[in-house]
């Protein structure tokens, strides 16, 4: 299995080869393409197999880029961990032009506004920051068609819970929503529930 096999767009292989990844790994040969499908998937899969560039490739390969407007939220549960997908994501849309922004805490409110203000594709962000830009509509949500929940278990477990929910209430119905979790507690079980509709499912 190659990535050329997977029906990506010329510039987001160009990004992928350019990164330096020459064969997909497990998760990334099992979940690229179902995800550039449009449809729910949850992949419960630990770190280090893959899963970044898993779902960013199914975001960049989704956005539409003459739209300078977020249409893609990526939730984590730690300011390291969603800078480090805003690099990711930014690298592997480099030939596309992608704008990312990482909005995330213990970084200047302002600056943030004023980013989102200038326009970007895509945010990476944890959930605090993420609400208070929406609830600001500093981040517009109208045009938000795919949500991914990053280590969705660590979330919950550091108390991103209820505003992961509010986070959901602010978005568009019919959103395509990308679980990625190592671990299915029952409260990851639940968000699969309430956000997804009939979720492919990836153990790796
Ligand atoms: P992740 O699970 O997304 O945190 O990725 C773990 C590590 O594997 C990171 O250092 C990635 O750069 C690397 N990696 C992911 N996919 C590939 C690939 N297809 N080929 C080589 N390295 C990869």
């Amino acid at each position: 299995e190659s990535f050329d096999a997977m029906g990506l767009q010329e510039n987001l292989l160009r990004g992928i080869y350019a990164y330096g990844f020459e064969k997909p790994s497990a998760i990334q040969q099992r979940g690229i393409v179902p995800f550039c499908k449009g449809l729910d998937v949850i992949q419960q899969a630990q770190s280090g197999t893959g899963k970044t560039a898993t779902f960013c490739s199914g975001v960049l390969q989704q956005l539409d880029y003459t739209l300078v407007q977020c249409q893609a939220l990526v939730l984590a549960p730690t300011r390291e961990l969603a800078q480090q997908i805003e690099k990711v994501m930014r690298a592997l849309g480099d030939y596309l032009g992608v704008k990312v922004h990482a909005c995330v805490g213990g970084t200047s409110v302002r600056e943030d506004q004023r980013i989102l203000q200038a326009g970007v594709h895509v945010v990476v962000g944890t959930p605090g920051r993420v609400f208070d830009m929406l609830k600001r509509q500093s981040l517009r949500a109208d045009n938000i068609k795919m949500f991914v929940l990053d280590e969705a278990d660590e979330m919950l477990s550091r108390g991103f819970k209820d505003q992961i929910y509010d986070i959901f209430q602010l978005l568009p119905p019919k959103i395509q929503v990308g679980v990625f979790s190592a671990t299915m507690p029952p409260e990851a079980l639940e968000i699969t529930r309430k956000f997804m509709s009939k979720p492919v499912r990836i153990l790796v």
